[in-house]
């Protein structure tokens, strides 16, 4: 970094002077050249790796640092969610032009850790670099004490479909901030004031989604513990991409009830509301399968102050179709989901 700029070390003494948990077999954490932990307790470790690029994944001017920094953990969250695993540590990278290695920084610090603490983790290392564009990679690890993690392979024919977060209310949001492209969010303070700039409260629900996703994790660990979900993953890349890895990795087909997709608030077009649920993306919500006998469990014990389960459908003898109901007839799915390298 140029001389002007905070040194590597201060920006590092910055990241160290925040208050974090430290779990009792964490034995070094940031400081050394590896952060150390006891593995003993831990039956499965589970790490999963995302990279979010400036303008590729996000716009500075479409989100704040510290909601940048939120995301930036809660969707490595949902991975660990979509497996059943409790978070335990996460690693950042990070690659930061020169100008903003002062307030943009610790505001993203802060986001982090924030969202860090919510769901039970603790950064352990990382490294940083001057670069051209915002970089973000974040490596988390997760812990299932006793177990097995719920693999997207586990579907069988006659599971029900469900869903447990909010469908196409992301890209939503992407879709008006692509509308509006001289929106600048950036130095918004308050998701009081986001509702301002947005212009109606459902417009600020679709941004706060897109900025401030949730990951499912309570409710993902306690499917898993209870034995109540057969195959899982956690939707970034539409309900039907996502679903389609489940069809594909168990071997199986689906049919999804459209009728039973949740209607976004603001879109007044059932076909749009339908097809951004379908197609939206970075979601993160969970997508599980259940036998029946698992639904009458849910049904009967999870708690009401969680986000709301759904079932969508069915899964099907099959080798990985995709079928949509709609006003009784059968249409087959074709995707549509976004790919980053098409
Ligand atoms: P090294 O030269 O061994 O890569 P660094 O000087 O880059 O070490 O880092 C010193 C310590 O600070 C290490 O423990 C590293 O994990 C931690 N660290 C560096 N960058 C970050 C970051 N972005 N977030 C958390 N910890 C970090
Ligand atoms: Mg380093």
């Amino acid at each position: 970094m140029k001389p002007s700029a905070p040194s590597e070390f201060s920006l590092i003494e910055f990241i160290r002077s925040q208050d974090q948990a430290m779990p009792e077999n964490l034995l070094r954490q940031i400081g050394d050249d590896c952060a150390v932990f006891d593995p003993a307790k831990m039956h499965r470790m589970v790490a999963s790796t995302d990279l979010l690029i400036e303008d590729t994944h996000f716009r500075n001017r479409w989100t704040t640092p510290r909601w940048l920094g939120r995301k930036a953990c809660a969707v490595n969250a949902s991975d660990l969610a979509a497996m059943g695993a409790a978070p335990y540590a996460s690693l950042l990278c990070l690659g930061l032009p020169t100008e903003r290695t002062g307030a943009y920084f610790r505001e993203f610090i802060l986001g982090f850790l924030e969202e860090n603490r919510k769901y039970g983790m603790t950064l352990i290392g990382g490294d940083l670099s001057a670069s051209l564009k915002v970089t973000v990679a974040v490596t988390v690890l997760g812990s299932i004490e006793e177990g097995e993690p719920i693999y997207r392979s586990g579907a069988r024919a006659g599971d029900l479909i469900l869903t447990i977060g909010k469908l196409g209310y992301s890209r939503a949001g992407l879709e008006h901030l692509r509308k509006h492209a001289d929106l600048d969010i950036s130095s918004i303070r308050s998701l009081d004031e986001l509702e301002k700039v947005a212009g109606c409260p459902e417009a600020a629900a679709w941004l706060e989604a897109h900025n401030l996703p949730e990951a499912q994790v309570t409710p993902a660990c306690w499917l898993r513990r209870g034995g109540l979900a057969n195959a899982m993953i956690d939707i970034s890349d539409g309900l039907g991409n996502d679903l389609l890895h489940i069809l594909e990795e168990s071997g199986v087909s689906a049919e999804i009830d459209l009728a039973r997709l949740e209607a976004i608030a603001g879109i007044s077009s059932v076909e749009t509301s339908r097809d951004l649920s379908l197609n939206g993306g970075e979601d993160y919500a969970l997508l599980f399968t259940a036998s029946e006998q698992q639904y009458d469990r849910i049904r009967s014990a999870y708690p009401a102050a969680w986000p709301p389960f759904r079932v969508l459908g069915r899964i099907t003898p099959g080798r990985g179709e995709l079928y949509l109901l709609e006003s009784g007839r059968k249409t087959p799915y074709s995707r549509k989901g976004y790919d980053h390298f098409e």
